[in-house]
């Protein structure tokens, strides 16, 4: 039997809903742990008493975990990360608290699977909603109005026994019959199901607590039972012999109160008591639901990412007959691949058409095609195997070799991938090479292809796999397509299908009627607007920056109506230069940006290259630890010449434009460093110069350092790389590598304040002056300007707007003393947004 876990802020409100579940099925219920209260009488939930409660009634069937509001939805995320055992797998159901509790407890108890139990508890407000009438009901869950049917839609097995029966008991099938019903039928063989008579409803399912509670039948109503099954007879004679016997209600008031007594229950004996330790058992993550985990909305018919090939197996041979035609279907297949990346490469330009171009002489490579050609001669391969054992061996050899040869692997495995799946007659893996918009669907998706996705034509992605801070959110976010991820049901939709999908709430729609599509389209270019003007609803003034990376991007930051610039990435205009940019070539560069914010602000950073902004003329490719090594204003110590030619250009550039440059370093960690830096800067005729705080080092020094300089600019993706110590770039490292931390608030709390106290602006941009929360946080901590994409600017100023200074203030003096990322962001929320207060938009 699965365990089940209830997370509440109030013990007395879970172990009431504990009790209340446990009268609809008296003994032989399935184990209950609760995780409630932050501790000795305070309100709250807290993710190591989860994980604990987990642990206690962890059972190989698996764990349901149902939680109330806000912050418990996160304590039990959190968990989630304590525990991995992939032996056991833990669901979190987007369900209501005490319905789906009731419904689990049920269904659990009928020995019903974890994926049935959720289902029920998820589906467990369907009854009050039927009653309650059309215009009080909810949007419709993803699973309901999607994806999938309801729990509890007419399912009408081939019935062999009907019976019909008049309902004798008071108030009819109620929570705690129609609970007898469930658990009684599930010890029977047979397929039941439960219709009220002349309703005109189709007959549902009676192993649906939700279902059958949803049929509405009272006192005097009379209902047909049908079963089918080999002891449908046996389970008609039990529901026969409830009714019959009023669910044991006929002489007495219905028992729903609690009852002290019976809470002597196994599920008792598995509730954790406070402070108790636990060994925790390793327990396995699992989706709960459909997360909108990027927002906005998006319509589009669904193409699939294809699945990815496996390898061929080597057996079994061809016959010598079969091999000249097989070593001819290995040439056309090389052809025609070549071909098709060909004709992708004709459809773009610079460096994308190259490595097209190039992959597509990978793909009639004669060492490549040659070896698998003679594989099917000479051993019988079968055309697949041969060419995969090919590119086996090429990669091997590109591997000892190291260097740029090494480096070319992914590409060849590429190549490799399409020759095969052109073999076999299946669609090319990777990216759908589309030129119409469309909703890509796929499993999971590799950071490598998201990073890919091109937002003009993927509309929006679903993956049926996937949390909120998987690499697919993130690069989602980061692209600014909307993203549902842990959607189940996704890959049942058929290809080519319209669906409107909502990376906000999470709700994906199939099918949708034209109104519906004339909805979405509307709110899909509702982008929320920015006025010019960054302020909160007292009127403190923040200024809302832009960040560019070259003169291309800087239309959509007039157009978001940006203040200014608050980091100009000087090193994405030479991503592919080889050589050093000339003083005239940077010039002109500069000037485009610098004249595009005639009289206002523009901070441009000197090169950041290296670790992950690589820079073929200037970064080292010798170093075992990139991300630490020769980077940012690093580079100057050996090329000191490159940052002079620039400071130079900016200066040059600054003199024939009238924007208020002002100029800052990457990567400073030292108060030395920026003694020299602001003294470079004066030396060529800068007058504002600052750094970015984007390492501990520079943000516990923020006080010294920000006597040498005009300003300093927090590099929050930095900052969180290396004060937690997670590589920013993998995304199994995402929840390490988030501004919300503790350690990295309070790092920026430390730089802030050395702002206050120096009066000295400190700005933010890193991609946590995106986030409106954390904005309204980051201006309570004191920082006097957030830069961001230009898309982020109408939600941080409307999150402004609404919050005064000094509830920024208290909310950061909160968020920083929280003891974790998923708490720091609940009390924002709760403190901040309270009526945005949804589990999918807090993760
Ligand atoms: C940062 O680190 O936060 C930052 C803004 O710099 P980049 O992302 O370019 O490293
Ligand atoms: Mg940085």
């Amino acid at each position: 039997m699965i365990g089940i876990v209830v997370v509440s802020h109030s013990p007395r409100l879970a172990q009431a809903a504990v009790d209340l579940a446990l009268e609809m099925v008296g003994d032989g219920g399935p184990a209950i742990a609760i995780a409630a209260g932050a501790g000795e009488g305070v309100t709250g939930t807290d993710a190591v008493r989860v994980a604990e409660a987990i642990g206690e009634v962890s059972s190989p069937e698996g764990v349901l975990v149902l939680m109330d509001l806000g912050s418990a939805v996160m304590s039990a995320e959190m968990a989630l990360e304590f525990v991995d055992d992939p032996e056991v797998p833990v669901r979190l159901a987007a369900a209501p608290f005490v319905e789906g509790l009731i419904a689990a407890v049920v269904s659990a108890a009928g020995g019903a699977s974890l994926d049935d139990v959720e289902r029920e508890a998820r589906g467990a407000l369907a009854a009050k909603t039927a009653h309650l009438g059309d215009d009080e009901q909810p949007e419709p869950s993803p699973e309901v109005g999607a994806l999938g049917t309801a729990a509890g839609t007419a399912v009408s097995p081939a019935a062999e026994h009907t019976i019909e029966m008049t309902l004798l008991n008071p108030n009819g099938l109620h929570a705690r019959p129609v609970a007898m019903l469930v658990k009684a039928l599930a010890a029977f063989e047979a397929t039941v199901t439960v219709a009220k008579v002349d309703s005109g409803r189709a007959p549902v399912p009676a192993n649906s607590l939700t279902a059958l509670l949803g049929v509405g039948a009272g006192q005097g109503d009379t209902i047909s039972v049908a079963a089918s099954g080999r002891q449908a007879a046996e389970a008609l004679d039990a529901v026969r012999e409830l009714v019959r016997d009023g669910f044991g209600e006929l002489e007495t008031a219905p028992q729903l109160a609690t009852a002290p007594e019976q809470s002597a229950t196994p599920a008792d004996a598995g509730t954790p008591q406070a402070g108790q330790a636990h060994a925790r058992p390793p327990i396995e993550v699992a989706a709960s639901g459909p997360l909108g985990v990027s927002p906005g909305i998006a319509v589009g018919p669904i193409v699939r990412m294809p699945e990815p090939l496996e390898e061929p197996a080597e057996v079994p041979q061809i016959s010598e007959d079969e091999r000249p035609q097989a070593v001819v279907r290995i040439e056309a297949a090389s052809v025609s691949v070549a071909s098709a990346l060909n004709d992708k490469a004709g459809r773009v330009s610079g460096p994308a058409r190259e490595i097209l171009e190039a992959t597509a002489l990978m793909a009639k490579d004669p060492g490549l095609i040659g070896d698998a050609c003679a594989r099917v001669t000479q051993q019988g391969q079968t055309p697949a195997r041969a060419v995969w054992a090919a590119a086996g061996d090429i990669a091997a050899a590109f591997k000892e070799q190291g260097g740029l040869l090494a480096a070319r692997i992914p590409d060849l495995h590429d190549v490799r991938n399409r020759v095969v799946a052109e073999l076999l007659g299946r669609q090319a893996p990777g990216l759908p090479d589309r030129t119409e918009p469309y909703v890509l669907v796929a499993r999971d998706l590799a950071p490598a292809d998201t990073a890919l996705i091109d937002p003009a034509v993927c509309r929006a992605i679903v993956t049926v796999e996937g949390g909120p801070t998987s690499h697919t959110a993130i690069l989602a976010r980061a692209l600014g397509v909307p993203a549902v991820v842990a959607a189940r049901h996704a890959l049942d939709i058929d290809e080519g299908t319209v669906v409107i999908v909502d990376g906000t709430t999470g709700v994906i729609i199939d099918d949708p009627s034209d109104e519906q599509v004339a909805q979405a389209a509307l709110k899909s270019n509702q982008v929320v607007a920015f006025d010019g003007t960054g302020r909160t609803k007292d009127g403190h003034r923040v200024q809302l920056l832009a960040n560019v990376a070259s003169p291309d991007s800087v239309a959509a930051a007039i157009e978001a109506k940006a203040e200014g610039v608050g980091l100009f990435r000087t090193e994405f205009c030479f991503l592919d230069s080889e050589e050093a940019p000339t003083v005239d070539e940077q010039v002109a560069a500069y000037r485009l940006v610098f004249a595009a914010f005639p009289g206002k602000k523009v901070i441009i950073r000197t090169l950041d290259a290296g670790a992950d902004k690589p820079l073929a003329f200037v970064t080292a490719d010798d170093e075992v630890n990139p991300a630490l090594g020769i980077r940012g204003y690093r580079t100057a110590w050996r090329r000191p010449e490159l940052l002079t030619t620039q400071l130079q250009a900016i200066a040059t550039a600054a003199a024939a434009e009238t924007a208020d440059v002002g100029v800052m370093a990457p990567m400073i960690a030292t108060v030395e460093e920026s003694i020299q830096f602001a003294a470079l800067c004066s030396e060529h005729g800068l007058r504002t110069a600052g750094v970015m705080i984007e390492t501990p080092a520079a943000a516990m020094s923020a006080g010294d350092i920000l006597q040498e300089v005009h300003f300093a600019s927090l590099g929050t993706n930095d900052l969180a790389q290396y004060t937690m110590a997670a590589d920013r770039l993998m995304g199994d490292l995402a929840l390490l590598n988030d501004p919300w931390q503790p350690a990295v608030l309070r790092m920026i709390s430390e730089a802030a304040q050395a702002g206050i106290a120096t009066g000295k602006p400190v700005g933010v941009c890193g991609e946590a002056a995106a986030d409106p929360l954390l904005a309204a946080i980051l201006v309570g901590l004191g920082v006097t300007s957030l830069s961001m994409s230009p898309r982020a600017l109408g939600g941080v100023s409307e999150l402004l707007r609404s919050v005064t200074l000094e509830q920024c203030q208290e909310a950061a003096v909160a968020v920083v003393a929280a003891a974790s990322s998923g708490r720091a962001r609940a009390l924002a929320a709760e403190l901040l947004a309270p009526e945005a207060l949804t589990p999918t938009q807090v993760a």
